[in-house]
């Protein structure tokens, strides 16, 4: 390492590479993977155990596969059922290479897709694993029930998400994620009731128990009875969840957090690609200063939903009904011709954004800024019918409606851009084991495949191919190594990792201040907002580091945390929570100060085209840049993985 110190805030480390896909034709590269995995024979596997956090998508689903294999598995959340899980939210749809539609489809084509989406900073191997096995989970959920929408005759039926030109999308109404959270609880609940799984709902994981280098268990929090408790095993599997409730308003589910991961941070595990956060361009607008929560209007509404605002600044307060055609600007459909409103999420967020800070917006007006664009179903209504768009997307209008008391089937929906999304996560190799050996992480919790700008309906795809298909054939070559000498609970390691949750308790008990943990979070998540979000720049991060670093000391100085710690306490668990964005926070302004080039959502206002376009800058920026806990007060230490691109030549994207 270094003793460098760049720009006063990282170092540079040694380089990191992954080194578990096999040097294979991609094509060939998963099979032979899987072929090379050391296997655990049936025996065997009742002897073996995993700790899973997390019943999401990519949680549930891997319990249920272990659990079927015949592994001991121990399952955490922190709702009172793992059905609950934020993954229960999504909307829109889950993308397969089944080429159903006939138009022109395939496992090259998603791959492709994802790769380019991703603004060529997605590891090849990984993407394209997950393209080819993107078309096997649709078969599993079929199996499992799932109730995907079907065509007139029986076929599943297909719909369009941004970043492509096919139908690939498969959907559930506007409930797709329940739906296949549902698949995946019950085949985790048939594990429960065969006694291979077992159950911890409302435990939240605090810290990870490091043994010898390798990850050996969690302490965790009953929330209900406040009890410290210890959970040890031969392996750990976080799937957690993102992290995009550091900006406070986001449209994850109030509980999403980053402590999990980041405390496997703080014991070994780097982290990818922290400032690649997703802003979503379809959601319900910011109403006013007291909200706490953002609401998602799916993307599958941009299928027939086309997105305006008025020509002209002075039409913004009218009635849109009274703006006629010729003073409507269809800005998407007029700059990207071929995708039109089907372009990625960044293009279209960072889009919508022009229009307003050109003082083209439309809704009321938030801290002097009409913050707002129109989706208008006025032609889909008249070429479809209001039946068809009614049985298309009929819960998502009803939850607009009730939301913002407007109907939209009669006026044009506002919508403006929220954080939705976060493609960073803890580094894994092709395995999905982290810089921990025995540390595996699955779903939205690890870095893995989307680089710097996910494509629609790919990360349910993405949580159930780690969790069914890819995580219980890698899995195994780990544990094959087993048996692992026995940690009894007060092996120092663990004692260790207890204390430390216990000290933090109190600390945050014991902190005599006078600001609730609420009001913090919602200044950091302003700080992130202003300064790290839809638009970076170099000033501005540097003012965001300082802004937090401070925000910080105060935390620990004047923060009050409400009740006791024997029993239930949100504020305590907020508390938690809290503290570990305000440290992740900084994290993702050195990563994104960095980075001084745009890549998909990282757009950095120095690094754009003449059309105002992300720039990237190859030459320099084609990595990974995993970093490294530098300590409390330590400077983080950047591992690069550099991205070799064999198969999709790196240009410059277009969506016209
Ligand atoms: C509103 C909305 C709509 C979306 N729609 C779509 C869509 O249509 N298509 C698509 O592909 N993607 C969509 N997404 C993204 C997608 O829903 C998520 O990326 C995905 O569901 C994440 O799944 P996961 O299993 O990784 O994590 P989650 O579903 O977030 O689950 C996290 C789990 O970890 C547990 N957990 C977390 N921390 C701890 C801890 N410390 N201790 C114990 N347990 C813990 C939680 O209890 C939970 O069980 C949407 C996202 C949002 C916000």
């Amino acid at each position: 390492m270094s003793d460098q110190l760049i720009a006063g805030l990282y170092r540079v480390g040694d380089p990191i590479a992954d080194s578990s896909a096999p040097a294979v034709p991609i094509d060939r590269r998963w099979r032979e993977r899987q072929f090379q995995a050391r296997l655990v024979n049936p025996a065997n596997r009742r002897k073996m155990s995993a700790i899973i956090v997390g019943t999401g998508l990519a949680g549930a689903s891997a319990a249920a596969t272990l659990g079927e294999a015949g592994y001991q598995v121990k399952s955490f959340c922190y709702q009172d059922s793992p059905r609950r899980a934020h993954s229960i939210a999504a909307q829109g749809g889950i993308n397969a290479a089944k080429n159903y539609r006939n138009d022109g489809d395939s496992t090259f084509r998603l791959f492709y897709d994802t790769v380019k989406g991703g603004d060529f900073r997605a590891r090849e191997s990984n993407v394209y694993r997950l393209a080819e096995v993107s078309a096997s989970i649709i078969d599993q959920c079929v199996a499992q029930g799932v109730p995907f929408a079907r065509e007139y005759g029986g076929l599943l039926d297909n719909r369009s998400f941004g970043g492509v030109q096919v139908s690939r999308t498969f959907y559930a109404r506007g409930q797709t994620g329940q739906q296949l959270l549902i698949g995946a609880y019950q085949a985790q609940e048939r594990q429960i009731a065969a006694g291979t799984v077992k159950m911890y709902a409302r435990h939240e994981m605090l810290e990870l128990v490091v043994v010898d280098g390798k990850a050996r268990g969690i302490i965790a929090r009953d929330m209900i009875t406040g009890e410290i408790e210890t959970h040890l095993a031969d392996v750990v599997v976080l799937a957690t969840g993102g992290y995009g409730n550091v900006f406070y308003l986001s449209t994850n589910a109030m509980g999403s957090n980053t402590t999990a991961i980041w405390r496997a941070h703080r014991k070994g595990a780097l982290f990818g690609n922290p400032c690649y956060t997703q802003i979503h361009p379809t959601c319900i607008p910011v109403s006013g200063d007291y909200q706490s929560k953002l609401t998602l209007m799916s993307e599958s509404l941009r299928n027939d939903g086309r997105i305006w605002v008025p020509k002209r600044a002075e039409d913004c307060d009218k009635d849109p009904r009274d703006i006629p055609e010729e003073d409507r600007d269809y800005y998407l459909e007029r700059i990207y011709p071929a995708f039109g409103n089907l372009v990625p999420r960044d293009i279209a967020s960072r889009q919508a954004k022009n229009m307003c800070d050109e003082g083209r917006g439309v809704g009321p007006e938030v801290d002097g800024v009409r913050r707002g664009v129109y989706l208008d179903f006025a032609d889909a209504m008249a070429r479809m019918g209001r039946a068809a768009v009614e049985a298309k997307y009929g819960n998502l209008f009803d939850m607009y409606q009730q939301i913002t008391g407007e109907n939209p089937y009669e006026v044009p929906m506002r919508i403006y851009p929220a954080v939705h999304y976060t493609m960073g996560g803890l580094w894994v190799d092709y395995d999905l084991q982290s810089t921990i050996p025995g540390l595996f992480v699955t779903g939205e919790a690890n870095f893995s495949d989307h680089g710097a700008n996910r494509l629609g309906a790919s990360a349910l795809m993405q949580g159930l191919a780690d969790g069914y298909f890819v995580l219980p054939n890698t899995i195994n070559d780990y544990l094959a190594d087993a048996p692992f000498d026995p940690v009894p609970e007060d092996h120092p390691a663990v004692l260790e990792a207890r204390a430390a949750v216990e000290d933090r308790i109190s600390r945050l008990m014991n902190a005599s201040g006078k600001r609730s943990v609420d009001s913090f979070h919602k200044e950091l998540g302003q700080i992130m907002w202003e300064y790290c979000g839809m638009e970076r720049t170099e000033e501005g991060l540097r003012t965001a580091i300082d802004k937090i670093r401070a925000l910080r000391e105060e935390y620990w100085r004047d923060v009050k945390v409400l009740g006791s710690a024997d029993n239930l306490n949100q504020s305590l668990e907020k508390a938690h929570r809290v503290a570990d964005f305000l440290e992740l926070g900084e994290l993702m302004c050195i990563d994104a100060l960095h980075r001084r080039e745009s890549c998909g959502g990282h757009f950095r206002a120095e690094s754009q085209t003449e059309d105002g376009e992300a720039l990237r800058h190859d030459d320099e920026f084609a990595y990974v840049a995993a970093w490294e806990w530098g300590g409390t007060d330590g400077a983080p230490v950047l591992h690069k993985e550099d991205l070799v691109y064999e198969y999709v030549e790196m240009k410059q994207r277009s969506y016209k």
